[in-house]
């Protein structure tokens, strides 16, 4: 039987290379770059495209691409442990190649690009030369994505896409968008769109607003509100078949949404250490604040909601390396993605506490961490929407119960057990014994 909790020495000599390198190298850089995915940034390229090849030459590059996209086949649980060391960082993903939403979007293209498309995106992609954008938030409601109004058109060899799309992220910086728009207007509504690669100069993209979010520092905001006005096209820029969306954006999203969690175990180990040493450095009233009650409890529960977040993430790693099928692990991937915005909203909010006054200031990053909780509840999906994937999930297949009161109520059990026992029951009253019922 295996059911284990250690780490391969071959693994954990990777992973302590990374720690140190994200420690010396990445932490450092991340003080200085404004945004890590911003490709026409001069002091960004100069910091991190040296860093890029240290790990290419460590052999870490974009570890979560599967063999058949040419990657090593890393797999999700050894890339859970690497990614809890980029996530305490900014530029961490990008350094080592297997940032989102590039890479969900490496993924699409890798199973539906045409020729074509994979040499002029994927593989500049996959280099880290480019980066790209996932268009497929409406401004009139994200969560129903059956509701969206964007449409295209075949014309000739060529479709025409006409809409809006908001808080498309990274737009500002993207050679090429995947864009989601309806097709068949008259098919059930989850046949009804399709997904297309819309390379970023086309004509009648318009940048209506550059959305900014609390949080985030850059001088320009980078989730952009799109119109697509007689946007062109070639046909073979469609991915996958017609009507088919809702099944290319699975490729992607499971991926991510687990890749976001596992970043977030190491955001959140962040803010821990960090609450740790204040506890034992700060006195007040003569003593530490770690020999205060209240204090201590906000460790053992900060720690607590950590392991019990970590286990699960790792679990749900495990499985989909199991069953390397995404919709096999999808109530897994929305409890992870369900867990995430409160442990990290709820940790990086008793950091703040801790630390009093110094934590609420923009000298700690606590407070960029508590509206992170916020984006994590959204991007990806709201976390309502994940709890109801996953309850529909568990309740699936659990039959109902007929009768007024359920055959599992005390009584009842006391009752089959007093059945089935009667002999056992009546033998040993009469030797005397105590009968109990
Ligand atoms: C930081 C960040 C980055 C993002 N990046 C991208 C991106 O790159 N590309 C992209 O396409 N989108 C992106 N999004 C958008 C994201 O996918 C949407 O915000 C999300 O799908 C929710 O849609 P909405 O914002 O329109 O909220 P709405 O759909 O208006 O929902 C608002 C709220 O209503 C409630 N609600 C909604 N549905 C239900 C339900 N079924 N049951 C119970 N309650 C419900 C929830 O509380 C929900 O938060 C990003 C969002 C954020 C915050």
């Amino acid at each position: 039987m295996v059911w284990g909790f250690e780490t391969e020495p071959e693994v954990q000599r990777e992973l302590d290379w990374v720690e140190e390198f994200v420690r010396e190298e990445i932490e450092p850089v991340d003080q200085l770059v404004e945004h890590a995915w911003n490709p026409r940034d001069p002091v960004r390229n100069a910091l991190i495209k040296p860093l890029q090849q240290r790990v290419r030459e460590r052999d870490l590059w974009a570890c979560h691409l599967g063999p058949e996209l040419g990657g090593k086949g890393y797999g999700q649980l050894r890339l859970a442990l690497l990614n809890e060391k980029l996530g305490r960082t900014h530029s961490g993903p990008v350094v080592f190649g297997c940032q989102a939403p590039d890479s969900g979007n490496a993924e699409i293209l890798a199973h539906y690009g045409s020729d074509h498309l994979k040499k002029t995106y994927l593989e500049p992609l996959i280099e880290g030369d480019i980066v790209s954008c996932f268009s497929m938030t409406e401004p009139h409601g994200g969560s129903d994505p059956t509701g969206f109004r964007t449409t295209a058109r075949l014309d000739g060899d060529e479709w025409i896409i006409n809409g809006e799309k908001w808080f498309s992220s990274h737009a500002l910086f993207a050679e090429f968008l995947i864009v989601m728009a309806v097709t068949e207007p008259d098919a059930p509504p989850h046949r009804s769109m399709s997904m297309f690669v819309v390379p970023a100069a086309t004509p009648g993209i318009e940048r209506v607003r550059d959305v900014s979010v609390w949080g985030h520092e850059e001088a320009v905001g980078t989730h952009q509100y799109l119109r697509y006005t007689d946007v062109r096209v070639p046909a073979e820029n469609l991915l996958g078949e017609r009507g088919q969306a809702f099944a290319v954006a699975q490729t992607r999203l499971g991926g991510g949404r687990i890749h976001h969690a596992m970043r977030t175990v190491g955001l959140v180990q962040s803010a821990f250490e960090m609450m740790k040493r204040r506890a034992v450095s700060r006195t007040t009233k003569g003593e530490r604040l770690a020999d205060k009650q209240l204090v201590q409890e906000m460790i053992a529960d900060s720690w607590i909601q950590l392991e019990q977040f970590r286990l699960l993430v790792l679990r749900t790693a495990w499985r989909i390396d199991l069953h390397r099928d995404y919709k096999k692990v999808r109530a897994d991937i929305s409890a992870v993605k369900a867990a995430m915005p409160k442990v990290l909203a709820d940790v990086a909010g008793r950091a703040i506490q801790l630390h009093g006054s110094l934590g609420i200031s923009k000298e700690l990053p606590f407070g960029k961490w508590v509206m992170e909780s916020f984006h994590m509840g959204l991007a990806d999906g709201a976390t309502e929407v994940h709890k109801v994937n996953l309850a529909q999930a568990l309740l699936r297949g659990t039959q109902p119960d007929d009768g007024l009161f359920p055959p599992y109520i005390l009584p009842a059990r006391r009752a089959e057990a007093r059945d089935r026992f009667a002999d056992v029951l009546a033998a040993a009253a009469d030797d005397g014994e105590p009968c109990r019922g």
